[in-house]
């Protein structure tokens, strides 16, 4: 039998040791940062913080938390905390809401990002023999580097095509006999309608297997539509600028997220109070790196939705689980009086036959009210049949069992909703 785990040692440590080990590493990081860091050392010094009255993990929470807002303040290394000359990696997000998350690693960081993305590779399945088509896209933007990093450490062998030119990632995919490929759910989604308006069937003319999605929230119902499309399995990545990149969370054959705690340490808090909540509810994720040097952080609130467990899985991690995110806290919509998450739209969609992976949310704000419509496509054989209407009330009692909201839905012919080879954009406000 092949081997399982990437780091068996770490991968299954009895949680009593895990915790020791947390411990022990938030001791030497509370030091590390006040020593290294002027924002840190008040910060700490100001809530009476040393490594000495650190007893338990739970101690943490005298800590006060770190914000964006604090990240933007001190952009972009002020929260460094080591000399720039040992950093020899940048990366940084998009910065679409604002001044960009700068992420800077030392030459140790970078193996340490390597290290716990070839263990969620691996986890995915992925092994010396196979070839990782990476579009992700290259640039500022951690993905792509990290799954290159994580395949290469594996030595399987990386295509580094990055995003779109759609048409020739397909051929590159065909020639090269790619077993895996990197991307954003969405993307393979439209790799799959390129594939097929190329005069290819995805599941007989390539090789994929693994697919090793994140950058996007995306429902288990587009999980199992993107599995079916390909033959492939589908593997979910979380990850963010601010912690490593992706290698945060890996998921094992179980399709359980288990978070590489040796390294990062997670509490959930609840949203509103800031108060922490207990394994199993769900709440606010906040991660401690316990191991960067360049830019760690302390207790960051990531405004993602999810729930936190302590609990053994069949495939013998002992690593804590954390369910898949819901949304971000931001992409949060209260309509009528109702939360709703994005995700629980495109759940609700997916469950209807003939509603394909493309739609749109709509948002419209008239003064402090705010509305919801959807526009999805179908596809051309439906198209052509009509009875668009029944579709339209089918999506809407769907959309109604999951929200008790009444959301009107407008079908729409294939191709004509934009297609993205990144992030999707599923809301869009009018
Ligand atoms: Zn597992």
């Amino acid at each position: 039998m092949t081997e399982q785990f990437w780091d068996k040692k770490n991968e299954t440590m009895p949680l009593k040791e895990l915790k020791e080990l947390q411990l022990k590493r938030l001791k030497k990081l509370i030091d590390y940062t006040s020593r290294n860091n002027k924002f840190y050392h008040e910060r700490l010094k100001k809530a009476n913080i040393r490594s000495s009255n650190i007893k338990s993990l739970n101690d943490i929470e005298k800590i006060p938390y770190l914000t964006k807002q604090d990240l933007r303040n001190f952009y972009p290394f002020g929260l460094v905390c080591t000399d720039l000359d040992n950093v020899v990696e940048v990366h940084a997000s998009s910065g679409t809401t604002g001044k960009p998350v700068v992420g800077p690693y030392t030459k140790n960081d970078v193996e340490l990002w390597g290290d716990v993305m070839a263990r969620a590779l691996w986890a995915n399945g992925l092994r010396r023999n196979d070839i990782l088509q990476n579009s992700y896209g290259y640039g500022l933007f951690t993905g792509a580097h990290g799954f290159e990093k994580g395949a290469q450490k594996i030595g399987a062998m990386v295509i580094t095509i990055s995003s779109g030119n759609t048409k020739r990632q397909i051929n590159i995919m065909k020639d090269f006999k790619s077993t895996a490929v990197a991307c954003t759910p969405s993307y393979s989604s439209y790799m799959a309608e390129t594939a097929e308006q190329m005069g290819f069937d995805p599941i007989k003319d390539f090789n994929l297997k693994i697919g090793c999605f994140g950058a996007e929230a995306w429902s288990e119902e587009m999980r199992k539509n993107v599995e079916k499309r390909w033959g492939l399995v589908a593997h979910e990545h979380y990850g963010l600028t601010e912690i490593i990149g992706p290698g945060v969370v890996s998921e094992c054959k179980y399709k359980r997220l288990h978070i590489n705690a040796d390294h990062f340490l997670t509490e959930v808090i609840d949203p509103n109070t800031g108060e922490t909540l207990p394994p199993g509810e769900e709440g606010e994720l906040v991660f401690t790196t316990l191991t960067k040097e360049a830019f760690p952080v302390i207790r960051f609130r990531t405004r993602d939705l999810a729930v936190y467990f302590e609990e053994e899985c069949k495939c013998g991690r002992t690593l804590p689980i954390q369910s898949r995110i819901k949304g971000r806290s931001d992409d949060m919509m209260k309509v009528k009086g109702v939360i709703v998450f994005p995700s629980q739209i495109e759940s609700a969609l997916m469950q209807v036959r003939d509603i394909s992976d493309y739609y749109q949310i709509i948002k419209t704000k008239k003064g402090d009210i705010t509305s919801l419509s959807v526009e999805a496509e179908t596809s051309l054989e439906r198209w052509k049949e009509g009875r668009i209407d029944e579709l339209e009330k089918q999506a809407e009692d769907e959309i109604f069992s999951v929200l008790n909201l009444h959301v009107p839905v407008k079908i729409l012919q294939p191709n004509t909703i934009p297609r993205s080879t990144g992030k999707a954009v599923r809301v869009v406000e009018r």
